[in-house]
């Protein structure tokens, strides 16, 4: 009876994990879907407390009370520009949970007095801790280096050893050479060790050997790989629901790398495989020529003679918290007739969905908030363009210069249009770390200043 109580919570829990994801890949249910996934960890946390044992509990409790509030204090602090970082610091934690499950599992199998496994159950039980320990190691150590590229506390320069393909993948055959060992010798723990130091030294190759640019691609895939960790806790611990939230975590994460991969044209192999990024960024001695300059009363003007306008933000807009400025702007000149509507790029900002996160937070409508394909076509009918803190994801030289880090990217094609206004503080590269030809085009404009400043005065000029 108990048993199946338990049952019936951890496919509702499951359920709503499931509804939890569907929501929120729409940002008009995202907040129910996101309901659904407090309802789900609430009814998982609450069935998987009862199955400890009376003595347990309180232990669980002050780890819970402990554990939540500093994950409050943290969620209330962190910036939406941290986002990336928090994100990158939990995925450690669930790497980290992973090991250390791996090695209370084998510790307690060889226990004195414990129900020891024989056979096919003793190996697969051996398989599981293993290859948990494996996947808990590389994420560990990976998260934990993204974690500083992201902070910018390592540089997002890649690192790039002689042979570093041949480095992972003889590290990854003396693990496997390792667990056929450890499985036939019924469990060796200084095999356990070996793969433990050689994986969390792979995870650190791994991840420092992408460059800046693949970043996105790392965190999604460093999601997935969280989530093939969080299974493989699951298998360990026979817990059902572990096992089925893990492979949709480490599912939709690899599902949202590849299509993150197809959207900056990279073969998910190669990103994986720290191929990618892998040219150092040349020295850039070009003479691109001048630049003209906007002010904001001159932007306000032009901007009010525009029938058709397109705004695409990047990160900057997240930096300066310019959406609320730039909302007010666009609700005066929809009121004149303009027609605007924003561009998003899919590695736009510093997570996948941050424009679209912080455009719905100001209330932008959805309907005029386009992706990058849908709106492409239109550039060479706009009037006017507001880059708005954006930088790599506009950058002409994806598609014209194939010596560029970013070569092969499809970017907004911005230059298409009458007139670009770009907004940004001064004429430094963007995150790949490439100088911009866009701003040395005939056509584009300079507003310096930061965003939210700016757009505030633009907006009242208007
Ligand atoms: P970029 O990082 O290329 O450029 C941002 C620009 O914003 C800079 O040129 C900067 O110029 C400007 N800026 C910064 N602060 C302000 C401010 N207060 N006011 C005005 N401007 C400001 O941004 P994009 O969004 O175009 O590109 C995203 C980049 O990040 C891509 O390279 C992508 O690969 C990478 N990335 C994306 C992730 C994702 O999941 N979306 C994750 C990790 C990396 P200045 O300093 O002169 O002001």
């Amino acid at each position: 009876m108990f048993e199946g109580l338990i049952t019936v919570a951890y496919i509702l829990a499951a359920l709503c994990f499931i509804k939890a994801l569907a929501g929120l890949s729409n940002q008009e249910k995202a907040k129910k879907g996101n309901w659904f996934g407090i309802i789900g960890m609430a009814l998982a946390l609450a069935a998987t407390i009862t199955l400890a044992d009376t003595g347990a509990y309180v232990y669980i409790l002050v780890a819970m009370v402990i554990g939540a509030l500093i994950g409050i204090r943290v969620a209330m602090k962190v910036e939406m520009t941290g986002m990336p970082e928090l994100i990158a610091a939990l995925h450690s934690f669930v790497g980290a949970a992973a090991v250390l499950v791996g090695f209370n599992t084998f510790i307690k199998q060889t226990l004195p007095g414990a129900e020891h496994l024989t056979g096919a159950a003793l190996n697969i039980e051996l398989g599981e801790i293993f290859l948990g320990v494996f996947i808990g190691a590389i994420t560990f150590t990976g998260s934990i280096i993204a974690f500083g590229k992201l902070r910018g506390i390592i540089k997002s320069k890649p690192l790039t050893l002689p042979g570093r393909n041949w480095l992972n993948l003889i590290a990854c055959i003396v693990c496997i050479v390792l667990m056929v060992l450890f499985i036939q010798e019924g469990g060796n723990f200084t095999y356990l060790v070996i793969m433990t130091i050689i994986s969390l030294v792979l995870g650190l190759h791994l991840i420092a050997s992408i460059g800046g640019a693949d970043m996105p691609v790392v965190i999604s895939m460093l999601n997935s790989y969280s989530g093939w960790a969080t299974a493989a806790s699951g298998f360990m611990l026979s817990n059902d629901l572990l096992i089925v939230t893990g492979a949709l975590v480490g599912s939709s994460g690899a599902i949202l790398s590849f299509i993150m991969c197809k959207a900056m044209n990279r073969a998910f192999v190669s990103v994986i495989l720290g191929g990618f990024g892998g040219e150092p960024v040349k020295t850039d001695d070009t003479d691109y020529g001048e630049y003209r300059e906007m002010s904001a009363e001159e932007v306000a003007e032009t901007l009010k003679q525009s029938s058709s306008v397109v705004i695409t933000p990047g990160y900057g807009m997240a930096v300066a918290q310019a959406q609320y400025p730039v909302a007010e702007m666009t609700r005066k000149l929809r009121d004149l007739g303009v027609n605007v509507r924003f561009g998003i790029h899919p590695v736009a900002g510093r997570l996948p969905g941050h424009m679209n996160v912080l455009l719905a937070e100001a209330k932008v409508p959805y309907d005029i908030v386009l992706e990058m394909d849908e709106i492409n076509d239109d550039f060479p009918d706009t009037d006017t363009v507001l880059v708005i803190g954006a930088n790599d994801t506009v950058n002409p030289s994806a598609m014209e210069d194939p010596s560029s880090p970013i070569a092969g990217m499809p970017v907004l094609e911005v230059w298409k249009a009458s007139t670009v206004i770009t907004f940004k503080r001064s004429m430094n590269p963007g995150y790949a770390g490439v100088q911009n030809p866009l701003f040395f085009k005939e056509n584009n404009f300079m507003c310096f200043g930061d965003a939210k400043n700016t757009i505030e005065q633009i907006s009242n000029a208007i």
